[in-house]
């Protein structure tokens, strides 16, 4: 079992440290650690966000466990050696096409979320959202129209290919959740939708225990804000799941807390290959101060477990010492308390 672990900028560093001390608690046998420089802190010691030794170190890895990237004094770099143009390149090296991101609200912080506390409470759902294809990659250009005035466009396209292994991931991933697929997309009016909803149908014929459902995206946004407890994986292309999973954080409420998988299309011994990264950025106002919270960072290495680890009860332990600790009131300063980084991180610790 290898990790590649790259802390990155800003708090990255601190936060991953926590989820070192919870990796290490767990005194997995066989495990190796590796570690590399990706973003602002890569550009400054080799010239490059993305040196090529910290992408062979992904590739040779089972998973890696990333912080975060960006620091405003990169700001003024062209683009090519931007901290976060790292991340682009990581996702396109690595063929990391599946985005997934949990939602589920935390006992006794419901009022960070931007919907009512009984609503917010019940929130339990895992967005699945494609990551390599959709409008976001299809030809673009612009032309002029019949009267002289600009044009732009963008070809939305999904190959059943594509869709198939994202439906897969989606099926696999409700298997050991509720059981439900929630397929989100625009089938009334795209062609690229039929094509996705007919594939789904088609991928669910393996999964017999699993039971699929369909719904338009415009549906689905209000049905995630109204009734998100009738959702368990909502699975989406790139640009309704673009939009839906910041929809689906801003439900649960606290960024400091969310964490996400990008899995890849190479399967290692024990699962998927994933790159794990909690979705918040390398807030540089608060970095080094030890206010960050490493929670999203702790439970990005839970998903990393789960997923390519096989490790699923190990994950499970991470996820509940991680609750118990919020629940207890060990909070960092972005949820109300004054706990520092590393408190919450021997909270977690004491709990495991
Ligand atoms: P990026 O472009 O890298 O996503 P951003 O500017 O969009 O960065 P963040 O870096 O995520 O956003 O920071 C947004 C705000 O949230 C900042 O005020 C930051 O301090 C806060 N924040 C982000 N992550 C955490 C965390 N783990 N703990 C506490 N506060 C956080
Ligand atoms: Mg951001």
């Amino acid at each position: 079992m290898k990790i590649a672990i790259f802390p990155g900028d800003g708090i990255g560093p601190e936060v991953v440290e926590q989820a070192r001390r919870v990796l290490a608690a767990l005194s997995l046998p066989g495990l190796k650690l590796f570690e590399g420089d990706v973003g602002a802190c890569a550009y400054r010691r080799h010239g490059h966000p993305l040196p090529a030794e910290t992408l062979q170190m992904a590739k040779a890895a089972d998973a890696v466990l990333l912080g975060a990237v960006g620091d405003p004094e990169c700001d003024g770099l062209v683009r090519e050696l931007r901290p976060e143009q790292a991340i682009l390149g990581l996702r396109k090296e690595l063929e990391l096409f599946a985005n997934l991101r949990p939602a589920k609200s935390f006992p006794n912080l419901e009022h960070l979320s931007a919907l009512k506390p009984d609503i917010a409470r019940s929130i339990d759902c895992l967005i699945v959202r494609e990551l390599t294809g959709d409008v976001y990659f299809g030809e673009k250009g612009r032309d002029r129209n019949a009267s002289g005035d600009v044009v732009g466009w963008d070809r939305m396209a999904y190959d059943a290919s594509e869709v198939r292994r994202i439906a897969h991931i989606a099926f696999d991933a409700a298997r050991g959740r509720k059981r439900r697929v929630l397929s989100v997309d625009k089938a009334n009016v795209l062609e690229t939708s039929r094509v996705w909803r007919e594939t789904m149908i088609e991928v669910a014929e393996d999964y017999p225990k699993v039971t699929l459902a369909h719904m338009y995206v415009d549906n689905a946004a209000m049905q995630l804000v109204r009734d998100p407890a009738a959702i368990d994986v909502l699975v989406t292309g790139n640009l309704f799941g673009d939009i839906l999973s910041d929809q689906a954080s801003a439900c649960v409420g606290s960024i400091g807390l969310m964490a996400s998988a990008s899995l890849g299309a190479r399967k290692t011994e024990f699962g998927t290959f994933g790159l794990y990264e909690p979705i918040h950025g390398s807030a540089p106002d608060i970095a080094g101060q030890g206010l960050a919270n490493p929670s999203a960072t702790i439970l990005s290495l839970a998903m990393l477990l789960r997923h390519s680890l096989g490790l699923e009860s190990e994950a499970s332990r991470i996820e509940a010492a991680v609750e118990e600790t919020l629940n207890a009131g060990v909070l960092t300063r972005d949820l109300g308390g004054e706990a520092s980084t590393r408190e919450v991180g021997d909270a977690v610790l004491a709990r495991l």
